[in-house]
């Protein structure tokens, strides 16, 4: 649902948008070259850049945090710049959002715990200039709020900088003067005023393909709420006048993101065959002691070590992938493929899914069955939820996606503060046959830990498939919930019976 208003080539846009919070990823690269709403941004596709990685950061098991962002090769001066961003937004999490205690079997967490999640889109990528949008969502009670920051970087001196930066000096004066005239033609829920020639207000700026300044604001910044998103677009020859060196070097990379590959139809429509390991059927679970290894929130920086130690071991794995991190490292998708291990959906973004609506539930999950099939051909068929929180809204999103819910049965307490013997004994003490042991392997202690896992667990004569395998026929039921292989899938679902 949209409500585009133009004023004299200058549109501010209003857009409900329905793609899970993060505002504008529907915007792009799927949009054609020039698209009429010049406040539209394109978006460089990261798995055409080579090097490029990303790095998690989530919080205490107690909080929903998931931050991701982006490793550009040879740009040491944008990770580290992005690095202070994030780590600053979490800080202000942290001190904002009040701490819930842990959740029991008596008293699990509420459906609306306290949340902050980070993804990031590349705004332009050239050999003189880099072009990251970060956008920060924040539930701290009340309503979800997000944020939107660009940082540049100038390749040449290594520095990267704040939008502002894009301007020449004592520009942006003129520029907020605009937009602040643009903003008063739109009615009496925009705030103009409140529009400051500061690096606080002008954090997000960008160039759409035809090279416009297109100045982005924050959730309620300058407008009500109901309007959703609001930008602003400086028209080209107008902007030109304004633009610093980075500026200059910044549009003309905007101007060259080539037009994205055509939308991808739904991973519904079985274009792609279902995921399936490439080694199922080489081991049989009602024979073998099996035990499934999953890991969740990469692909991350260690996810191509994990996969050595595995294959070293003859070992495979499931791994729940989070979306924006896949599309930006293809080849390793397609290598956990060939190496027998099987891909999983994690969700788009890793928001907590149980608040959200169905159509949100949907495209966080559709987008990330997408992005793999897209990468390695094959359509993933399980999925498991953002920090295990379920709805009965997500379960039907999930069986209407031909999704099976993967829980685990043994938690191994992983986390960025974990050491790897920890992470070792909790797996090796809760093995037992049909287990499926929850990791992740964005977490270096847990790659550490999974040498001691594989010899001990095989020692004792254990044998490591990926979920399906534990299941006869490797049969799994979309929608249904699976704890363990331990149970028949028609038990999964039932109520636990009650006592007598
Ligand atoms: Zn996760």
């Amino acid at each position: 649902m949209r409500n585009l208003r133009s004023a004299g080539g200058i549109a501010l846009l209003a857009a409900i948008s329905l793609t899970g919070g993060c505002g504008l990823i529907a915007s792009s690269p799927d949009e054609s070259p020039i698209p009429a709403d010049p406040t539209m941004l394109a978006f460089v596709d990261p798995s055409t850049i080579a090097g490029l990685s990303t790095r998690t950061i989530t919080g205490t098991r107690d909080q929903h945090v998931h931050i991701s962002y982006p490793v550009l090769p040879n740009a040491p001066g944008l990770t580290d710049k992005l690095r202070a961003e994030v780590t600053a937004e979490l800080r202000a999490f942290d001190l904002a959002a009040p701490r819930p205690a842990p959740a029991t079997p008596d008293e699990p967490h509420t459906a609306k715990p306290p949340e902050l999640n980070v993804d990031w889109q590349l705004t332009a990528y050239s050999p003189q200039v880099i072009g990251v949008r970060l956008r920060t969502g924040r539930f701290t009670g009340g309503v979800w709020h997000d944020s939107l920051c660009t940082i540049w970087y100038d390749r040449a001196t290594g520095r990267a900088v704040d939008s502002p930066g894009l301007l020449k000096e004592g520009a942006l004066a003129a520029v907020a003067a605009r937009v602040k005239r643009e903003l008063a033609r739109d009615g009496p829920d925009v705030r103009p005023g409140r529009v400051r020639p500061d690096t606080g207000t002008f954090d997000s700026m960008d160039f759409n393909r035809r090279g416009d300044l297109v100045v982005e604001f924050d959730d309620e910044q300058v407008a009500a709420r109901y309007l959703g998103r609001v930008a602003v677009a400086v028209p080209n020859r107008e902007a030109a006048t304004l633009l610093s060196g980075v500026g200059a070097l910044a549009r003309a990379a905007a101007q060259s993101i080539p037009p994205g590959k055509p939308p991808p139809s739904a991973a519904f429509d079985r274009r792609y065959p279902q995921a399936r390991s490439s080694r199922a059927g080489t081991v049989d679970c009602a024979v073998a002691k099996c035990v499934a290894l999953t890991f969740d929130d990469g692909p991350g920086r260690y996810t191509s070590r994990l996969l050595s130690i595995l294959t070293e071991h003859g070992a495979r794995a499931t791994f729940f992938m989070v979306g924006s991190n896949v599309v930006a490292q293809p080849a390793l998708l397609r290598r956990i493929r060939d190496e027998g291990s099987l891909i999983a959906d994690h969700s788009w973004s890793h928001r907590n899914l149980a608040p959200l609506s169905s159509a949100r539930v949907g495209d966080q999950l559709s987008r990330t069955q997408d992005a793999v099939a897209e990468a390695v051909g094959q359509t993933p068929t399980l999925m498991r939820a953002p920090y295990g929180s379920l709805s009965p809204t997500v379960v039907q999103v999930a069986r209407q996606l031909g999704l099976s819910i993967v829980m685990w049965n043994v938690d191994t307490r992983d986390g960025p503060d974990e050491t790897a013997d920890d992470v070792a004994a909790r797996a090796i003490g809760g093995a037992r046959r049909g287990a499926i042991i929850g990791m992740h392997d964005v977490y270096s202690a847990t790659i550490d830990a999974i040498p001691r896992i594989l010899t001990t667990l095989t020692q004792e004569g254990y044998v490591f498939v990926t979920v399906p395998e534990l299941f006869p026929g490797d049969h799994m039921e979309p929608g249904h919930i699976y704890v363990s292989g331990e149970t028949t899938p028609a038990n999964a679902t039932s109520p636990p019976p009650s006592s007598p």
